[in-house]
């Protein structure tokens, strides 16, 4: 699903100042894991998700998803095939609060130039309720806890019925308990439909969810473990 070569990423601050964020990394995640990536804070794993992702563009080596190399194609296949194969949920997620949660959901249909699936009404009110959340269709997120609003991000992110979802520290503002119930969606999700999940998370104790274990440090990857199924 994604194929990732010596890749690496360098942000240059200035002419004499350069950051590399990801160094060398080589990872292959194959169609139907779950794969936990951990590490410190500044260890490179937004870095490493968003260049998966094609937000950003390596510095060296190649990356491809579902076989594709997207930094070779037109801008524009680009950000189709991105959207079409990729749900993708950022730190700090907003929803739009003048809009429902119905609404919200429905969001990624009309960026995608309107051409959603026929019903999809339907299929956003489908997905609310596999998020848990079939009675607040028409609530505002105002009204909704902080554990129902990121059901409601996760609901948007499957909108567009993508086989890749990656999350960026989707717990990190949540309670342990809350954390917990989320943690356990995307596992149902993951196990329901079989979407490729990569989650990244500075908490190591979330790496019992997935299948997968990926440690980074100082922009590498260090460790890399199957996890033990109960
Ligand atoms: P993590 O998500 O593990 O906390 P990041 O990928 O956000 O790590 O950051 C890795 C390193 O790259 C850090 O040293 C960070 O300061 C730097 N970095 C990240 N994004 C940028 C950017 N846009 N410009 C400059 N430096 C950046
Ligand atoms: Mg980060």
């Amino acid at each position: 699903m994604i194929q990732l070569e010596n890749v690496s990423k360098i942000y240059n601050l200035s002419k004499e100042v350069s950051v590399t964020a990801v160094e060398d990394v080589s990872l292959a995640i194959k169609a139907g894991e779950f794969v936990v990536i951990t590490g410190r804070s500044g260890s490179g794993k937004t870095t490493l998700l968003n260049l998966a992702a094609g937000l950003a563009k390596p510095s060296g080596g190649k990356i491809l998803l579902d076989g594709q190399d997207l930094w070779s194609m037109p801008d524009k296949d680009q950000s189709g095939q991105r959207s079409k194969l990729i749900g993708f949920i950022f730190q700090f997620p907003s929803l739009l609060p003048t809009l429902t949660t119905l609404d919200n959901v429905l969001l990624p249909i009309t960026f995608a130039n309107g051409a959603g699936p026929e019903d999809a009404a339907g299929r956003a009110a489908e997905l609310l309720k596999t998020v848990g959340l079939v009675d607040k269709v028409g609530a505002y997120p105002r009204q909704l806890s902080a554990g129902q609003q990121q059901r409601v991000v996760i609901a948007r992110a499957l909108m567009n019925e993508p086989r890749l979802l990656l999350a960026d520290e989707p717990t990190s503002n949540l309670d342990e308990r809350t954390e917990q119930e989320i943690m356990e969606l995307f596992q149902q999700i993951h196990a329901d439909t079989g979407i490729t999940v990569v989650l990244v998370t500075h908490t190591n104790q979330l790496v019992r969810y997935g299948t997968r274990s990926v440690t980074m440090a100082e922009g590498r990857v260090v460790e890399s473990r199957d996890v033990a199924q109960p």
